[in-house]
């Protein structure tokens, strides 16, 4: 007999198409896109180094980006305070700048399998259902600190920019 575990897998598996090609938003506390391109090259990465969640990663370009893929972001400010250059100041402080939403072809819930995955990491409860089955995020409660992104197991969760 088919274990409830195998059943999850396999559903799991049918959802997964390609992984998502996801947007990397900044850490929250730059003013100008510019000053990482120009103050980032003289620097060794110390705000990637600071972040206890270690969701800071530097890109070839020699810029941070967060991966929300690896956890979320808590809003402790010790990126801005480790940074040397001014690129992250705490006077910038503000959402993270990304819109994140449910594709609902891609999640469970909405396909009637009971998961709660998202909503158990959101620490803001901006993850409201519509009956048992349908999740969707409340925008005004919704930091965008990812923390539901990297949990989901179909990769349902897209963070994409804000326009
Ligand atoms: S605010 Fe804190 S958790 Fe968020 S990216 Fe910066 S160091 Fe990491
Ligand atoms: S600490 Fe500041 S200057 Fe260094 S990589 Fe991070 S944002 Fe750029
Ligand atoms: S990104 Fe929004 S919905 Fe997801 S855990 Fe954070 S506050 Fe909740």
């Amino acid at each position: 007999m088919i274990q409830k575990r195998e059943l999850f897998s396999s559903l799991v598996s049918s959802f997964i198409g390609k992984k998502q090609e996801s947007f990397n938003p900044r850490p929250p506390y730059f003013d100008d896109e510019e000053s990482f391109l120009v103050n980032c090259q003289n620097c060794d990465g110390k705000c990637a180094t600071s972040c206890e969640e270690n969701i800071i990663i530097i890109k070839e370009d020699m810029t941070p980006v967060l991966d929300f893929l690896q956890g979320g972001c808590t809003y402790c400010d010790k990126c801005a305070q480790a940074c040397e250059f001014d690129v992250l100041d705490l006077k910038y402080k503000k959402n993270i700048n990304t819109k994140i939403t449910i594709d609902v072809l891609k999640c469970l819930s909405w396909e009637k399998t009971m998961c709660f995955s998202c909503k158990e990491q959101c620490m803001d409860d901006a993850i409201i259902y519509l009956g048992l089955f349908r999740p969707e995020i409340d925008m005004a409660k919704c930091t965008s600190c990812g923390f539901c992104v990297g949990v989901c197991p179909t990769n349902a969760i897209e963070v994409k920019k804000w326009q």
